[in-house]
């Protein structure tokens, strides 16, 4: 079936709609512009897990890219919270989504709508599950992510993710399941959906996020990692240090804490210490599962 025919509501600018029904014009400003932002959220339990935190990145990204929301974090919050429970999924995938509409074409879109939508749809693993506990292998991306004076690099906007699917597309052409991306000073960035950690002797090293998303699971990890007594360093780390490291893992959202045995020649054994955080991260997600155990 594809994705557009699916059963279930999707909600559009304060209705809920059919989900086969909610379509736009083609000549959307959102669709040849990129004046969009997005979110990506996942439920656990019947729960969004840091639901607030997503809608205020959601919101802040519209600001970057020149916008205000036309509805307050409270309302996005309890339109996402009525739409879950009336698609009765307790564990599923939020997309939210705000975007320029087609009242105006043209670069300038002073007059467009601001429209807003939230569709949410099962999305079991970002990775194939199978792979998952070995670790998935990575290829080096061609493209780098822009530096933060060529593009608003802190938002979350669709714009930003061209390179990302072109990137991913030529991974995956090579039996690869994501690619790693440098960033425009060649300094190791991050995967084209998730954020990357290394371990190495326990400590944990993962990029500062200065010109790509400083992801909402990324901030968990590391807060999950301190209260473990793991030591986390933010930092510059250059591609040709990937040979000292022992352990990789991806997060984000879709990935949760997905574990990497490859990135092009450099390899990596999935160990203690990710073990540790995909258990830590799983028992963060699901509170009231940890709480009945
Ligand atoms: N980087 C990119 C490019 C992403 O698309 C995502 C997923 N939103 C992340 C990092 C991780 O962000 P988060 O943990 O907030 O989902």
């Amino acid at each position: 079936v594809p994705f557009d025919q699916l059963d279930g509501e999707i909600w559009f600018n304060g209705q809920f709609v059919p989900w086969k029904d909610a379509k736009i014009h083609v000549l959307t400003h959102g669709l040849h512009y990129a004046s969009a932002v997005f979110e990506g959220e996942r439920a656990y339990g019947g729960t969004v897990f840091k639901l607030r935190e997503h809608t205020e990145r959601l919101i802040e990204s519209g600001r970057l890219l020149g916008f205000a929301l036309p509805y307050s974090a409270d309302e996005i919050d309890a339109a996402t919270n009525e739409l879950l429970d009336r698609q009765g999924f307790a564990d599923a995938y939020v997309r939210p989504i705000a975007f320029r509409g087609s009242e105006m074409m043209g670069v300038s879109a002073q007059k467009n709508r601001i429209n807003v939508a939230i569709a949410i749809w099962q999305w079991p693993s970002y990775f194939d599950p199978e792979q998952r506990m070995k670790g998935i292998r990575l290829d080096l991306a061609e493209y780098r992510r822009p530096d933060p004076r060529t593009a608003p690099s802190k938002a979350k906007a669709t714009g930003l993710y061209m390179i990302c699917t072109i990137s991913k597309h030529a991974a995956e052409a090579k039996g690869y399941a994501d690619a790693m991306m440098l960033d425009w000073r060649g300094q190791v960035a991050e995967a084209t959906g998730a954020n990357v950690f290394f371990v190495k002797d326990g400590v944990l090293h993962t990029p500062t996020p200065d010109c790509f998303l400083d992801g909402i699971t990324r901030r968990t990890v590391i807060d999950l990692a301190r209260r473990r007594g793991i030591e986390v360093k933010e930092r510059v780390i250059m591609p040709e240090e990937l040979a000292s490291f022992e352990e990789c893992f991806l997060c984000g959202t879709a990935a949760e804490v997905t574990p990497v045995s490859e990135i092009a020649d450099w390899r990596f054994t999935p160990g203690e210490t990710t073990r540790r955080l995909v258990e830590d991260y799983t028992a963060a997600v699901h509170p009231q599962r940890a709480a009945a155990e």
